[in-house]
């Protein structure tokens, strides 16, 4: 393969649910999609969490103990890799899972929250943690614990995604791994890197909504072609 990362100056890896596949973290869309088995009204939005917080966290819980016997894959492991090598590579992610940082990714810009982190929509207070399933749901000030994840119909936090961005306008190389791209406004990100001049590369087991904005496609798992995007270094 002729594309590499070595080329560049600055890489950012924008990776969505398909980059933790491999892991064995279903996918929101696609083959073994979440949502097919899951109603995201009665557990993934702020309507359903205000109607009824416990079983929001039943929700939250199973997921956090599904998530939390998984291990990184040989493509989060890799890019973990590359940045200590001293190479400018970044990540930003659409994933909640935490696999990223478990892998050794410092800074990892996450534009949807994480499941590994709290808040009290109340008084303010946060928390990070890794606890499987999570024990104690209220606050100190004896309101519901709130996971701290984007949800449907939620706005994006401003900070990662003005972050997100500036990441995306300020590299040469931008590659999107395991993302449909329909989830807006992450989905822009891609767009602000094209417009900045960067070279665009998707990799996905198959073609997307976002496809004809990239200008290098390789089709076939993320593990399979971080290993080729970043041989021999
Ligand atoms: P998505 O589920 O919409 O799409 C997944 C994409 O990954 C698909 O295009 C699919 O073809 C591709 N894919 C599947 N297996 C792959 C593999 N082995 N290698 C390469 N590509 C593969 O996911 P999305 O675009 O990230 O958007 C959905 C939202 O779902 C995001 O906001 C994210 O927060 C959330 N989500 C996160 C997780 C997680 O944290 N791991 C899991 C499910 C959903």
């Amino acid at each position: 393969m002729d594309l590499h990362i070595r080329d560049f100056d600055r890489v950012v890896f924008f990776t969505g649910a398909g980059m933790s596949a491999e892991s064995g973290v279903p996918t929101y869309r696609g083959p073994g999609g979440i949502w097919k088995e899951y109603d995201y009204e009665r557990y993934a939005c702020q309507e359903a969490f205000d109607r009824d917080p416990e079983g929001v966290w039943e929700f939250h819980n199973y997921r956090r103990e599904v998530i939390h016997a998984l291990k990184p894959n040989a493509g989060h492991t890799r890019i973990a890799e590359l940045q200590r090598m001293g190479l400018d590579v970044h990540v930003v992610t659409q994933n909640i899972d935490g696999m990223h940082q478990l892998a050794g990714s410092p800074e990892v810009t996450e534009l949807h929250g994480s499941l590994w982190r709290v808040r009290c929509q109340d008084c303010g207070f946060e928390r990070a943690d890794r606890e499987a399933p999570l024990q104690e749901l209220r606050c100190g000030c004896g309101s519901y614990l709130r996971p701290d994840i984007i949800w449907f119909g939620d706005a994006l936090n401003p900070a990662p995604f003005r972050e997100g961005n500036a990441l995306a306008e300020s590299c040469d190389l931008f590659i999107s791994v395991g993302t449909s791209g329909a989830v807006m406004p992450a989905a822009m990100i891609p767009l602000r890197a094209k417009r900045a001049g960067a070279t665009l590369v998707e990799v996905n087991i198959e073609d997307t909504e976002l496809s004809h904005a990239f200008d290098h496609h390789l089709r076939g798992s993320a593990t399979e072609m971080i290993a080729r995007l970043s041989e021999g270094l």
